[in-house]
């Protein structure tokens, strides 16, 4: 349930207009808004609003938020739930961005998402994955996705469904999509091999792709595609370029 605090807060910020000096970021960062029909745009815009307004950003190593930081992570965040609830991301408070990327145990990382309401990204991946946006790599996209997982408690690649039967028909299409792409990662041309590393990284890049390659996921993994669409209540694949 949400809290009495958040939703008086909620209720203040649907009163105020969406910032003037946000649009021309939105337009720039964002073109796939402008084919959206009016509902679904305003839920966007919403959900981006509100993750904007209520998500505490901060910057690592003296790096500083700017206005298109906040707009460009909080978009990413909504651009995934924007047709979902408005309290899905209710368990994040943090986005933390670095520069560039970090290392830990030896590897070189530039996303990571938290059990404890905390979201790392490299802004320069962050960037990097807008400027190519149908390559189906996206890093603020993929980790939005570990955090929607999160949301049910567990990190297993399947975020909460609406029922037992959704449930069933999911772990069946994501298993048989996940083994094949463990037989043979790097065959795909929809899904990148790291989806092959665990259950939740395949749920993180299946989404990049069902994203930002909505036509060719479709067309050569359509169980996959259709389970995405359920779940996300979105068809990307019915939007232009
Ligand atoms: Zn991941």
């Amino acid at each position: 349930m949400i809290s009495p605090w958040r939703w008086l807060k909620r209720r203040s910020l649907a009163k105020r207009p969406f910032p003037a000096h946000w649009e021309p970021l939105v337009a720039k960062h964002f073109p796939f808004e402008a084919q959206l029909g009016a509902e679904e745009r305003a839920r966007f815009r919403r959900h981006l609003f509100v993750f904007a307004n209520e998500k505490h950003f901060e910057g690592a190593r003296g790096l500083e938020i700017t206005d298109e930081m906040r707009v460009v992570v909080s978009g990413a965040a909504a651009r995934l739930a924007r047709n979902l609830p408005l309290g899905v991301y209710d368990d994040l408070v943090t986005v933390l961005l670095y520069t560039g990327a970090w290392e830990r145990d030896g590897g070189i990382i530039f996303g990571e998402a938290h059990r404890w309401g905390l979201v790392v990204l490299s802004w320069d991946s962050v960037r990097q994955g807008l400027k190519n946006p149908f390559d189906g790599h996206n890093v603020a996209l993929h980790e939005f996705a570990h955090v929607l997982d999160l949301a049910d408690g567990r990190f297993d690649g399947t975020p909460e469904m609406e029922s037992f039967a959704a449930l069933h028909a999911w772990a069946d299409v994501f298993s048989r999509h996940y083994f094949s792409l463990q037989e043979a990662p790097g065959r795909d041309k929809v899904l990148r091999p790291y989806g092959a590393t665990n259950e939740a990284e395949f749920f993180a890049v299946a989404t990049e792709a069902f994203f930002e390659k909505p036509r060719q996921m479709k067309q050569r993994h359509p169980e996959l595609y259709a389970q995405l669409k359920r779940y996300y209540r979105a068809n990307p694949a019915a939007l232009e370029r």
